[in-house]
């Protein structure tokens, strides 16, 4: 058995969005900006996948930037947040512990310019309050950037309180709405977001693209120079094969959006009464404000990594602390922000569904997780110490 339980690394391109591409590769292959059919085949194409992933956001197509990615977005709505405020003398952004390294690298590269961040602390249960924002903002803050949902540990975060509080304030609102497009209700317009980021890789589309959405009368700044594609905004060939891709999948997974999240939710719940059972044990972030997908527990007395490659040998994909983490000795930045300590976090699982996963995959997982844990925590110097009573159990 092959189980893929690492969707919020990214997902399996579905064949809707296979075969919506196909035809820019094979046939329409042309430049938008050439003047012969095949690039204006290849130019109308491009006009109907930005009309699309508008209406999937409730956003005017004008307002929709393609780029690379999720990181890409992230990069351009903050430099362009923190250029408009400091052309008004504002340069203060508020951000979160937790955010994606995308945003917080970003931050870090505009503190060396003069910029100054605060990083909210999160709740244990992975959530920041709007209360805690408008708290925050001060009359030179230009920028707040807050998570729709965190990719480790599924908590999602009230968007329409916190963009309200920034409005009141006159802040611009910006959202990493990565882990939550294609899974989650999306309305720019009803909730009041200002600028938001989505990669198409999360929900069975293409890697490498992305979508910036940024309310009209916001003007971006270039990441990347050079020609006139995208409104001037962002230079390059268009990835017409990707874009297309990425608007048939965002398109599929809003229309079963309900039933996808309902399926997703039952597995999700079986997993995690199933491995609570596991004695100390904890369920990181919210029980209830979760994305349908996300499960992820730190188990004490065990090494993340030790976990994730027994479990490949029982053809279990799973993940522990974010992808671009792993292979580093720190523990997730997203389980100390929530105020696990250092030698807990180390021993973090994260299993992250998609609406193609079984029940029968999930009893397979409930059968061997809890094998893998005792089997590494018989070999465990540390689980000796905690057992023998030498060292107190932190879970
Ligand atoms: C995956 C992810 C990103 C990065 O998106 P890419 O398209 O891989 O650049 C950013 N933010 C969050 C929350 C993510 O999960």
């Amino acid at each position: 058995m092959q189980i893929y339980a690492d969707n919020a690394a990214t997902t399996k391109m579905s064949r809707t969005a296979i075969e919506a591409m196909l035809p820019y590769m094979e046939t329409y292959f042309g430049n938008p900006s050439s003047l012969h059919s095949v690039g204006q085949a290849a130019a109308e194409a491009l006009q109907k996948a930005r009309e699309s992933v508008a209406a999937a956001l409730g956003a005017d197509p004008r307002e929709i930037t393609f780029t690379s990615g999720g990181s890409e977005a992230d990069n351009q709505a903050i430099v362009s947040a923190g250029n408009l405020g400091a052309k008004k003398g504002k340069k203060h952004i508020i951000s979160t512990a937790f955010e994606h390294h995308a945003v917080l690298h970003t931050l870090k590269k505009m503190e060396s310019q003069g910029f100054e961040v605060t990083l909210l602390p999160v709740h244990e249960n992975g959530i920041v309050t709007a209360e805690e924002v408008a708290a925050a903002i001060r009359p030179d803050t230009c920028l707040v950037t807050i998570m729709f949902a965190n990719n480790e540990i599924g908590s999602i975060q009230p968007i329409e309180a916190i963009s309200r509080v920034c409005h009141e304030k006159g802040v611009l609102f910006h959202t990493d709405a990565v882990q939550a497009a294609g899974h989650l209700p999306i309305n720019v317009k009803e909730q009041e977001i200002d600028m938001l980021s989505l990669s198409a890789h999360k929900f069975h589309g293409p890697k490498g693209v992305g979508v910036l959405y940024a309310r009209r009368g916001i003007a971006l700044s270039n990441i990347i120079e050079g020609g006139a594609q995208e409104r001037g905004k962002r230079a390059g060939t268009e990835n017409i094969p990707g874009i297309v891709g990425m608007a048939a999948a965002l398109h599929e997974a809003c229309t079963h959006m309900t039933e996808n999240a309902a399926h997703m939710t039952a597995l999700r719940d079986k997993l995690i009464a199933g491995l609570e059972k596991i004695p100390h044990g904890a369920l990181n972030g919210d029980r209830a404000n979760r994305l349908p997908g996300n499960i992820n527990f730190c188990f004490e007395g065990i090494e993340g990594e030790s976990l994730l490659l027994l479990l490949d040998q029982k053809g279990i994909c799973a993940s522990s602390g974010s992808a671009c983490t792993s292979g580093s000795l720190e523990p997730s930045h997203v389980l100390l922000a929530i105020g696990r300590p250092h030698e807990v976090a180390h021993g973090s699982l994260r299993l992250s569904l998609c609406e193609w996963n079984t029940e029968a995959e999930v009893d397979y997982m409930l059968q061997e997780i809890p094998k893998v844990v005792d089997y590494l925590r018989s070999m465990s110097p540390v689980w000796k110490d905690l057992t023998s009573g030498k060292k107190k159990f932190m879970l």
